[in-house]
């Protein structure tokens, strides 16, 4: 059986390296934080002292990271990616970054006789448990080809976009129209609640419609129960923001609805919402 390396076990990775352990993979894993590993070391994974140790000890390995500088502080760091990598070694980031950061770290790996495979996920908390995300790969297609195995442990779908930075772009893009439409569905809400109508029948308009989907389903249901517990971290939605504008910087193109939307999810972070779910900015608004 195959070896992977997993780093990052935050809500989505250690969700993900579980299911990674559970199909019978050897799996090392580390976490800044060790305690994160605990349950994982518990269910059969190997927990290791640093990034590093983790890439010389397999071939291929994952990670799972908040933000570009997460991504960069494992790749760059003192005992990092970077100082285990050589010798056709494979690594497979999982994280949202932009695409600049993306092939820093690409250019990086492969200088060092490594190579490099983007991988962002859609998909939250619950589809990362159930091996349901989908996959967002570009790079270095044999090491697709080699994490294959894991990739489909991890989702239901995987797809390959070619060069690298095609991976990151395609999540910032999703990811900005779903931060649009929490922002906007978050005001329906406090502007009928105001007028006097119901939550609940709100949602049974919107469910009965064109505009119907899973996320206002899910999410709707437990707003309405003051319930925000957290599936998708509100500080992490409003990085994707960030960084879909940035893009919107360098590409020209306007993003009016975007910005507007981050404005929104700025000022629920500086209400100290940051660490619960994204529809937190429900808070924000009303
Ligand atoms: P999370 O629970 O906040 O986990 C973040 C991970 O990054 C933790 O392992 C954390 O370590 C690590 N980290 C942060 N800064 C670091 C640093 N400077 N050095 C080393 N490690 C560092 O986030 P998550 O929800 O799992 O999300 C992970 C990534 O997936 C993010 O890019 C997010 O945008 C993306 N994503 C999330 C979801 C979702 O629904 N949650 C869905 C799709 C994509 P510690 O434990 O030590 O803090």
């Amino acid at each position: 059986m195959q070896k992977f390396g997993f780093i990052g076990l935050g809500i989505m990775g250690s969700a993900m390296a579980a299911n990674l352990v559970r199909a019978g993979f050897e799996v090392a894993v580390w976490n800044r934080s060790p305690g994160k590993a605990v349950e994982l070391v518990a269910l059969g994974a190997k927990r290791l002292e640093t990034p590093q140790a983790v890439v010389e000890s397999c071939q291929v390995t994952f990670a799972m990271l908040a933000d570009p500088a997460a991504a960069e502080a494992v790749c760059f760091g003192k005992y990092g990616v970077l100082d285990a990598v050589g010798h056709g070694k494979g690594y497979v980031d999982m994280s949202t970054v932009d695409a600049a950061t993306s092939r820093k770290i690409a250019a990086a790996i492969t200088a060092k006789g490594g190579r490099f495979l983007e991988a962002p996920v859609s998909g939250s908390r619950k589809p990362a448990e159930e091996g349901t995300l989908v996959i967002l790969t570009a790079g270095d297609r044999s090491l697709y080809d080699e994490a294959l195995p894991g990739l489909e442990r991890m989702g239901k779908k995987v797809l390959f976009l070619g060069e690298v930075g095609n991976g990151a772009n395609m999540k910032l893009v999703v990811n900005m129209v779903m931060g649009g439409m929490m922002a906007a569905f978050c005001e329906g809400l406090a502007l009928g609640t105001k007028q006097g109508l119901t939550t609940a029948d709100i949602l049974d308009v919107l469910d009965a419609g064109a505009m119907a989907n899973p996320m206002f389903r899910l999410k709707g249901g437990a707003v309405t129960r003051g319930d925000f517990s957290v599936a998708f971290p509100l500080k992490h939605m409003q990085k994707d923001l960030r960084l879909a504008i940035a893009l919107g910087d360098q590409a020209g193109q306007p993003l009016f609805t975007t910005a507007a939307a981050n404005e929104a999810f700025k000022r629920a972070k500086a209400l100290g919402f940051g660490e619960e779910d994204f529809s937190a900015v429900l808070k924000a608004i009303t």
